[in-house]
C-alpha cells in the first residue's frame, strides 16, 4: 500500500530499483489542495540519465529477442495490477496534482486501455508476406524495434500520458526511459513498481526525474533513438528541433486552444452540461478541455446566463472530497498566471461575466485555488483568446453563422481538439470535413479517441508525423525491415548485372 504521508524523497527507477543516483539538485512537491509541500523530488544529473540508458541498452537484445507474446504476457499481468490499484495510483494523482478523485480514476482508467491495446501485441506486429514477388522469390515485411527510446511528460496527466507512450512501446520490443514531469513525480514510480511486480525485466523501463538538464542529456544521447513528448507547444518546438538535429525519431504533442461551436439548433441544455464540463473539469488543465465556446447567431444570448449560473455554483474543494467538481490549480504560479490572464481579459475589453479569482476554501486557506470564470464577447484579436491559459476561464465568441465559426477556428494556431453540438447531419457532416483540427467531437465535448484510433492534434499542437498510440503508436516504436529470399535450385546461372525485374 501506498503511504501517502511519506516525505521522502522522490527518486529515480534505473535498472529495476529505486535509487537516488547522482542526484544533489531537488524541488518542491506539493500538495495543490493544501498549498504546502509534500516531499521533494530529485532532479537528475546527465550522469543519472546515461544511467538509466545504459541499463536499458543492456536489456535491449534479449527483450527484443522475447516473443511478442511472451511480452504481452508481461502486459496483462501489469493490466491487472493496474486495474488492482487504481484507487491508489488516482489517488497518488491527487495528491500532487489536485485533480478530484473521480477524474484521476477516469485518467488511470484511460491509460489502462492503451494496456489493454498493447497486449495485442503480437497482432499488432504480424507483417505482410508475397509469395512469388519473381521466380523463385517471396518478400515480406517485418517490424522491429527502434532499441531505447525515451518519453517526456507533461504534469496533468501524469499516469495516462506516460501509458500513451510506455505500454506500447515496450510491447512492441524497446526498452524505455520516462522523465515525468517533476511537478507531479510519483505516480510514474508507482507505475515503475507495478511493471517491475508483473515481471518486466530489470532495466526494461526505467525514470529519471527531472527537468531541463535531464530532457537535454535524453535529446543529445547517442543510444536515445527515439523520444516522444506531450507538454506545452514552445518545449514541443524545442523538442522537435533538438530530436531531429541529434538525428531521432520525434513525436512531439503541444498545446491547445479548443472550441466548441453551439448552433442555434443544438439542444441548449446539453451544450451547457458540455461547456460547463469540459471548461471547468479538472480546472480546465487538459490538453482537450473547451476554452472558447462559439456561439453560432442568437445561441450568445440564450445560453450565456445558463453558463454563469452554472460557473457560478461550481463545488471547488479539494479534490479528494467526494462531492468536488473542481480541485486546485496545480501550482502557486499557474494560480498567479491563470488570475493574470483575467486581468488581462478585462484590459482587452471582454465582459467579465464571472469572475472566478481569489476563492477560498475553507481549511484550505493557502491551496491553489481559483474558481470557474466566464468572459462573454471575447474577439479573435485578444490575447485571452489566442493564447493557452490552462486554467478554468472559458470565453464566449459570438459569431452569425456557421461558415464563420468554421474560419475562425481554422485560423488558429493551435488544432488540437474541436466540437459541434447541433442536431443538423449535413452541418456535423461538413464540419467533420473541413475544420483543420486532429480530434473532432459531435455533439462530444472532449473527443480523445480511443487506445485503438490514435491520438494527436494538427497546426503547432503536435510536431511529427505519427499520433500517440494506435496503430501509429507501433509504427512509431518499430521500423520496417523488407526481406526478399530466394533458395535457388542447386545449379547456378550466373551473375546478372541489369536491374532485377520480375521474370
Ligand atoms: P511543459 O511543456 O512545461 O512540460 C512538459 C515536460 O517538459 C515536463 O516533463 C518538463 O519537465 C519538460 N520541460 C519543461 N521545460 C523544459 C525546457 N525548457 N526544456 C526541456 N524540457 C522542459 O508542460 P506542462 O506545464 O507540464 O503541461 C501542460 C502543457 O502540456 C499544456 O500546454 C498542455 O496543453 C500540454 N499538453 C498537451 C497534450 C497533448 O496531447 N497535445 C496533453 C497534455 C498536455
Amino acid at each position: 500500500m501506498h503511504n501517502f504521508t511519506d516525505r521522502s524523497d522522490v527518486g529515480h527507477f534505473i535498472n529495476g530499483q529505486r535509487t537516488p543516483g547522482k542526484s544533489v539538485r531537488r524541488q518542491d512537491v506539493y500538495n495543490p489542495a493544501l498549498g504546502s509541500v509534500a516531499r521533494q523530488v530529485l532532479l537528475a544529473e546527465p550522469g543519472d540519465v546515461d544511467a538509466a540508458v545504459a541499463g536499458a541498452k543492456q536489456a535491449f537484445a534479449a527483450w527484443a529477442n522475447t516473443p511478442p507474446i511472451r511480452r504481452a504476457r508481461v502486459l496483462f499481468k501489469f493490466l491487472e495490477l493496474m486495474n488492482q490499484h487504481r484507487d491508489t495510483l488516482a489517488a497518488i494523482i491527487t495528491a500532487e496534482h489536485g485533480k478530484v478523485f473521480s477524474d484521476a480514476q477516469g485518467e488511470v482508467s484511460r491509460g489502462i486501455d492503451v494496456i489493454e491495446f498493447s497486449c495485442g501485441i503480437p497482432q499488432l506486429l504480424k507483417g505482410d508476406y508475397t509469395d512469388q514477388v519473381s521466380t523463385g522469390i517471396d518478400n515480406w515485411s517485418l517490424r522491429q524495434p527502434l532499441g531505447v527510446v525515451a518519453g517526456i511528460t507533461p504534469f496533468n496527466f501524469p499516469s495516462m500520458v506516460p501509458c500513451w507512450m510506455f505500454p506500447v512501446a515496450i510491447a512492441a520490443g524497446n526498452c524505455f526511459v520516462l522523465k515525468p514531469s517533476e511537478r507531479d513525480p510519483s505516480a510514474a514510480l508507482y507505475m515503475a513498481d507495478l511493471l517491475k511486480q508483473a515481471g518486466l525485466p530489470d532495466g526494461v523501463f526505467n525514470v529519471v526525474q527531472g527537468d531541463k538538464v535531464a530532457v537535454d542529456a535524453l535529446l543529445a544521447h547517442p543510444d536515445v533513438k527515439a523520444v516522444s513528448f506531450v507538454g506545452s507547444t514552445p518545449i514541443a518546438h524545442y523538442i522537435y528541433e533538438q530530436a531531429a538535429h541529434y538525428g531521432k525519431r520525434v513525436q512531439a504533442l503541444g498545446g491547445a486552444k479548443n472550441h466548441l461551436v453551439v448552433m442555434p439548433d443544438a439542444d441548449l441544455e446539453q451544450a451547457v452540461d458540455a461547456l460547463t464540463g469540459a471548461a471547468y473539469g479538472s480546472a480546465g488543465e487538459r490538453c482537450m478541455a473547451i476554452s472558447v465556446a462559439v456561439l453560432v447567431g442568437d445561441v450568445g444570448d440564450k445560453i450565456v446566463p445558463m453558463l454563469a449560473q452554472r460557473a457560478k455554483n461550481l463545488v471547488v474543494k479539494n479534490g479528494m472530497e467526494s462531492d468536488a467538481e473542481m480541485g486546485p490549480l496545480v501550482s502557486r504560479q499557474s494560480l498567479e498566471r491563470v488570475e493574470s490572464y483575467i486581468a488581462l481579459g478585462q484590459e482587452e475589453g471582454a465582459e467579465l461575466v464571472v469572475d472566478g479569482r481569489g476563492l477560498k476554501v475553507p481549511g484550505h486557506e493557502n491551496g491553489f485555488f481559483t474558481g470557474g470564470t466566464l468572459f462573454d464577447r471575447v474577439t479573435p484579436q485578444m490575447r485571452i483568446y489566442k493564447e493557452e491559459i490552462f486554467g478554468p476561464v472559458l470565453a464566449c465568441v459570438r459569431v452569425n453563422d456557421f461558415a464563420t465559426a468554421v474560419d475562425l477556428i481554422n485560423a488558429h494556431e493551435f488544432g488540437n481538439g474541436v466540437s459541434c453540438y447541433t442536431r443538423d447531419g449535413h452541418i456535423a457532416r461538413e464540419f467533420g470535413r473541413r475544420i483543420q483540427v486532429g480530434m473532432v467531437g459531435i455533439n462530444v465535448p472532449i473527443p480523445v479517441p480511443m487506445a485503438w484510433h490514435g491520438f494527436g492534434g494538427w497546426q503547432k499542437s503536435l510536431f511529427g508525423d505519427m499520433h500517440a498510440y494506435g496503430e501509429e503508436g507501433v509504427r512509431f516504436y518499430t521500423k520496417q525491415k523488407s526481406i526478399m529470399q530466394r533458395w535457388p535450385e542447386s545449379t547456378s546461372k550466373g551473375a546478372e548485372f541489369a536491374m532485377p525485374t520480375a521474370k
